[in-house]
């Protein structure tokens, strides 16, 4: 099978290195990240600019491609042609850093595997917790990559040999913990975080005007059994099913009993 393997913390992260590892395993690889860490960047894509592609070397002498762009614009490259092949499977990650819950709308990670279901590929999403926390930058600290990596290599070989019906994103988190500590696996539902940020005034920046930190404490969550982070805590792989029906059905019924004809203007004043 013919996999592409994307992130979003950047085409050095470890992460990422490790899941191409063992991916290869089932197939060809193809790696396409961006040049530096572009977490957080939800669904972005670069429509105003040019996007430039270098092909850079990994540890074991194979090569990559480095963009300067998005982990979405990473799959798009991928999807118009600009491999000789087209990917079977999109796999992004792994992620240093978990993306649970609430979090999948913001992340980068999740964003590249979202891209693959648009587009008819099925796609594995996958991250690890941070040995320092939240917001713990860089790649400090001890990561152990091999439970998570192998197993994501053997859901993707099921994932494409149409086990599991497709396409669907499959958003896989992992304990930072070796195969020792590691208690099983287990499909969740996505949870409910609790974000505790606060607007916090610093000091005015170089242009004169306020300046904020609005992202501070180490967000937490609702204990809730059969959630992805339940699943975390248990010190459990967590494997959610995601797609992409955002249509609310049941507010469609809401909205139509409201008559929305009756609140056309015909050249009445709001009342
Ligand atoms: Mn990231």
């Amino acid at each position: 099978m013919r996999i592409l393997v994307t992130n979003d913390d950047g085409i050095d992260s470890p992460g990422l290195f490790a899941v191409k590892q063992a991916l290869e395993g089932c197939g060809e690889v193809a790696v396409i990240a961006p040049d530096q860490n572009r977490s957080a960047v939800g669904r972005s894509i670069t429509i105003a600019e040019s996007i430039d592609v270098l092909e850079v070397p990994f540890p074991d002498g194979s090569m990559g491609y480095s963009v300067n762009g998005t982990p979405v614009d990473c799959v798009r490259l991928a999807s118009l042609g600009f491999l000789e092949w087209e990917p079977d499977i999109v796999v992004s990650g792994i992620n240093l850093g978990p993306n649970l819950g609430d979090d999948i709308t913001y992340s980068g990670t999740v964003a590249a595997a979202f891209e693959g279901i648009m587009l008819g590929i099925p796609a594995i999403a996958v991250s690890i917790e941070r040995p320092g926390g939240w917001k713990a930058i860089g790649n400090e600290g001890v990561f152990y990559f091999d439970v998570v990596a192998s197993f994501t290599a053997r859901l993707a070989e099921k994932l494409v040999t149409n086990e599991l019906p497709g396409p669907v994103l499959l958003n896989i988190n992992s304990p930072n913990l070796d195969a020792a500590g590691i208690k099983g696996a287990e499909v969740t539902r996505l949870g409910k975080r609790i974000y505790r940020d606060q607007l916090v005034e610093e000091a005015p920046g170089g242009n004169g005007g306020k300046r904020y930190q609005i992202y501070g404490d180490d967000p937490s969550y609702h204990e809730e059994e059969g959630t992805d982070f339940h699943a975390v805590a248990l010190q459990k792989i967590s494997v959610t099913p995601i797609h992409f029906a955002l249509t609310n059905l049941a507010g469609m019924d809401m909205i139509r009993d409201l008559g929305l004809d009756s609140l056309l203007d015909n050249g009445r004043p709001v009342d």
